[in-house]
């Protein structure tokens, strides 16, 4: 298997058919050895999965996964990542975003040698200057607080080599920050840059609760600044309160020249209170990881399938044969 292209689908009924043209379209034009489409239904309220279970029927490289339930991109191509076979993978959007004509460039540049080609975003289109404000101003404190290299402006829009793909799919972890890990893993990396087209049809399903959730994921997973600034808050604002305290009581015994004092009394029990609060928060953000990791629950529940020859786990890489029992 040559090339899988992996389609997370939160009710895109819209544009399933042109997706699917599409990809085809290029696929062949790429006289590819063979190739699949791994269509991966994340709980779509809409017909998006009658659509996919059709164009199974009449082509047997479109492979589809239905999830139980919704249970968000990320997990979605993890899914996707976990049962596809193609030595080469392409995650792709289902909106036409991340145009298809631009998957035999970034085929060409992996058979240059490397083993990730992400896809850049020059422009994006059509966006709201909110996602857009809010993208850019993430992808910038990310790179500066985490010590993996995540390439900024970037989706989840790429190619990886089966080596990422095996090594991908032996990280365990439960929050999910793709683009994060592929960067985490390392190998020779590029980038080929595109337009950000439209939405083609339909209406996003990032709500702005689930882009939080990403974003937070992004950070907890790669970075550990945010419980250490929670620390060194703690420490700088103890020094200021000893401070006004050693004040406070040379103010009362010394110089005897003491106010009622009620505007110094609010201001610092309401600082310190919101310092103390930020600060269990993002412990909290940490724990609550910890904790859904602890759980080892599924990523994923796959109610229905046509997928029955799905890859075994790799053994773990960095594990030299011969010494893993
Ligand atoms: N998607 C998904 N599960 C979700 C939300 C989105 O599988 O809970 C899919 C969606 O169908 C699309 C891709 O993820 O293929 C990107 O989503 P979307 O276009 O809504 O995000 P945006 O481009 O607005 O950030
Ligand atoms: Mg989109």
């Amino acid at each position: 298997m040559d090339l899988s292209v992996i389609i997370p689908i939160y009710n895109e009924e819209k544009n399933i058919p042109a997706l699917y043209e599409r990809l085809r379209g290029v696929l062949v034009s790429m006289a590819l050895r063979s190739y699949e489409l791994v269509f991966v239904n994340d709980g779509s309220a809409d017909q998006s999965l009658a659509l996919i279970q059709d164009l199974a029927a009449q082509d047997s490289r479109v492979r589809y996964i239905d999830f139980s339930r919704n249970f968000g991109h990320q997990i979605a191509v993890s899914a996707g990542l976990d049962l596809s076979r193609g030595t080469a993978v392409v995650i792709i959007d289902a909106d036409l975003q991340d145009p298809p004509e631009l998957i035999p460039a970034l085929y060409a540049r992996l058979h240059e040698g490397y083993e990730v080609v992400y896809a850049r975003r020059r422009t994006r289109q059509g966006e709201s200057a909110i996602k857009k404000f809010t993208a850019k101003v993430f992808y910038r404190l990310l790179a500066r607080i985490t010590s993996v290299n995540i390439p900024l402006d970037t989706g989840d829009f790429r190619i990886v080599s089966r080596k990422v793909v095996d090594a991908l799919r032996q990280m365990p972890e439960q929050n999910k920050f793709i683009r994060g890990q592929i960067s985490w893993i390392g190998y020779r990396q590029t980038y080929v840059e595109y337009e950000r087209a439209e939405r083609a049809g339909g209406e996003t399903g990032y709500t702005y609760r689930k882009m939080l959730r990403l974003a937070l994921d992004g950070i907890t997973g790669f970075s550990d600044v945010p419980l250490k600034a929670a620390s060194v808050s703690g420490f700088l604002v103890s020094g200021v309160a000893f401070l006004v305290m050693l004040y406070t009581l040379y103010a009362r015994f010394i110089t005897r020249d003491y106010q009622p004092g009620w505007a110094s009394l609010m201001v610092s029990i309401l600082f310190l209170g919101g310092v103390q609060l930020i600060a269990v928060g993002i412990i909290g953000e940490y724990l609550a990881r910890l904790l859904a990791n602890v759980r080892q629950r599924p990523l994923y529940i796959i109610s229905d399938t046509n997928i029955t020859d799905a890859p075994a786990l790799p053994r773990p890489t960095g594990v030299p044969t011969g010494t893993a029992s």
